[in-house]
């Protein structure tokens, strides 16, 4: 822990040191993951952290933005639908993100204007400087008394116009502080150039210059190379980027991401970090952990093959915390999880078996909308019958029941309101029902099919009971969990007698007892849906046991063929 301070009236406070991460030259180069590799360095030594991202995007979150496009969305326990980013955070330091460390432009302007349209500017001309600024520095400073340092990554690149007041904002913010308390990291690219055998430092000296044409300097460059930056270089880079040699830390292409933290250790960003605040000497680190999580990702004994049937297949990054949570349940077993990305649109038309056979097992991830989702029922068909496990999360538990109930249950016509808005006319069962109404805690939420599609959705944690003696009780261990949601449509209670009797059990429920949580099959190795996202609470150094205990299942499988 760091040493409080005294504020201005004496007393003392706990106050964060900030980083400010910011990118140049091109975007996709890690800023993410360098932010969170460094937050796991920091607590490596013993401090607390909290990391944040600030997005110069005009929506006001990730939330009605195509996985196609941003990638999946990630959801807090506070229900907060935000940016992939939070994800890596989470993985790396462990620390639960919350609602406020996610802030795009649109959120910013949509609190400006609401503040405006109430009068709370007392007829003041609303401007950028000092209106929208200081509201980036308000949440910026949201729970700055509570962490040792507060990392707030900055999205986009150095001369984006939408970045503008942010990069404003956190040059102001450094000036409102104490001196000494805030640092700016700026990571960059350093392109290799074939003919002549060198690595370029000119696109990283621009950068700099455009940052400091706005009144940031970094105080660290991260230098993103395929291999190590030459001596000269990094001497070129301190001289012409008024950095010191020692805070040039090169970003070197890694086999795993999860090998970062101990990268980034060996090129020095932790101790740089350290030095640049003046912090000495350097609580020594702890990097058991990582050690440890490298010697697994490294060294696998053996490996099994997953299916991962959805509608996102294109874009590897719409299913990002499946993908890792698969491997650290990979991890966990000490095995190597190769995954395959099957477009459930195929099973459409045709049939699943030539495509599906060969692999350990099949996951169904989430989605939305009827495109796909034949093709999920019979990725699960083929699960139940090929006695292959088979994890649906969300849409893929849905697609389970749907299936369960039409090929076992006898109820020929299920469906999910979601794809047929007629359901009045009794064209078919309704076994997945839009939820207009639940309890969250001691309050209970309501929703109009008619309101907006922006955040209306069951969001965030909530705990569900587990009933004793099930499989998914033995798998965590406890009947009481807690797990994120984040969906519009719900199994209906009323066909669970029918759905027990062919089998299906509903092993998890919300503690009202309304709401199924988690469905498996009895006679089956390993078959469980659940309606929530496990994936979006698992770690590398802490893997989900439902993801756990999946990849255990295929190891098994992949032993008996
Ligand atoms: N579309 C489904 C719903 O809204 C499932 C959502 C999801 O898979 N995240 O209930």
């Amino acid at each position: 822990m760091m040493a409080s301070m005294p504020n201005t009236t004496g007393e003392f406070q706990y106050m964060a040191r900030f980083v400010f991460i910011t990118g140049g030259v091109v975007s996709s180069l890690g800023k993410g993951l360098a932010s969170a590799a460094l937050g796991a360095l920091l607590q490596a030594r013993g401090y607390s952290v909290r990391l944040r991202k600030l997005d110069p995007y005009l929506n006001v979150d990730p939330g009605t933005m195509s996985p196609f496009e941003h990638g999946e969305v990630f959801v807090t326990d506070d229900g907060a639908e935000t940016d992939l980013d939070l994800g890596h955070y989470e993985r790396f330091t462990g620390v639960a993100a919350r609602n406020t460390d996610s802030i795009s432009s649109g959120r910013i302007y949509s609190n400006v204007l609401e503040k405006e349209r109430r009068g709370d500017y007392l007829g003041k001309t609303i401007q950028v400087i000092p209106h929208v600024t200081n509201e980036i520095k308000d949440f910026i400073s949201i729970g700055e008394d509570e962490v040792d340092f507060m990392l707030c990554e900055i999205g986009g690149t150095v001369g984006d116009i939408e970045g503008l007041p942010f990069f404003e904002a956190i040059r102001q913010f450094s000036q409102d502080k104490p001196r000494g308390q805030c640092i700016f990291m700026h990571l960059t690219l350093l392109p290799f150039i074939n003919a002549s055998g060198e690595l370029k430092t000119k696109p990283t000296q621009h950068s700099v210059k455009e940052l400091r044409s706005i009144g940031l300097a970094p105080d660290i460059l991260v230098c993103r190379s395929e291999g190590p930056i030459p001596e000269k270089e990094r001497e070129k880079l301190a001289l012409f980027c008024n950095v010191r040699k020692d805070s040039v830390i090169a970003a070197q292409d890694l086999k795993s991401i999860y090998e970062a933290p101990l990268a980034y250790h060996r090129e020095g960003l932790d101790q740089a970090v350290l030095d640049a605040f003046g912090i000495a000497p350097a609580p020594k680190p702890d990097l058991v952990r990582w050690n440890d999580v490298a010697d697994r990702i490294y060294n696998p004994e053996g490996e099994v093959k997953v299916a991962i049937v959805g509608k996102y297949t294109q874009l590897e990054d719409a299913y990002k915390s499946i993908a890792e949570a698969l491997t650290h349940g990979g991890m966990a077993n000490r095995v190597k999880v190769n995954v395959e990305w099957v477009d459930a649109e195929i099973f459409d038309k045709e049939d699943p078996a030539p495509y599906l056979q060969g692999f350990h097992a099949i996951l169904v991830p989430g989605g939305f909308g009827e495109r796909g989702t034949e093709g999920k029922i019979k990725a699960a068909t083929f699960a139940r019958e090929h006695k292959i496990p088979y994890l649906g999360i969300c849409l893929g538990m849905q697609m389970a029941v749907i299936e369960a109930a039409r090929n076992v249950a006898g109820l020929k016509d299920a469906g999910s309101e979601e794809f047929d808005h007629e359901a009045g006319e009794k064209r078919f069962e309704p076994v997945v029902y839009h939820l207009k109404e639940w309890v969250q805690g001691n309050r209970t939420v309501a929703r109009k099919v008619t309101d907006d599609k922006g955040g209306t959705m069951r969001l965030g944690a909530y705990s569900a009971s587990l009933g004793e003696g099930t499989k998914v009780a033995e798998v965590y261990g406890t009947t009481s969990i807690e797990e994120r949601h984040r969906h519009r449509y719900e199994v209906d209670i009323r066909y669970r007698e029918q759905l027990e009797k062919a089998g299906l059990k509903f092993s998890g429920m919300s503690p009202d007892g309304r709401l199924p949580e988690i469905v498996e099959w009895e006679d089956h190795p390993w078959f469980i849906g659940v309606q929530f996202h496990p994936e979006l609470k698992s770690k590398p150094f802490e893997p989900h046991p439902l993801f756990a205990d999946f990849v255990r299942a295929a190891k098994d499988t992949s032993r008996l063929v």
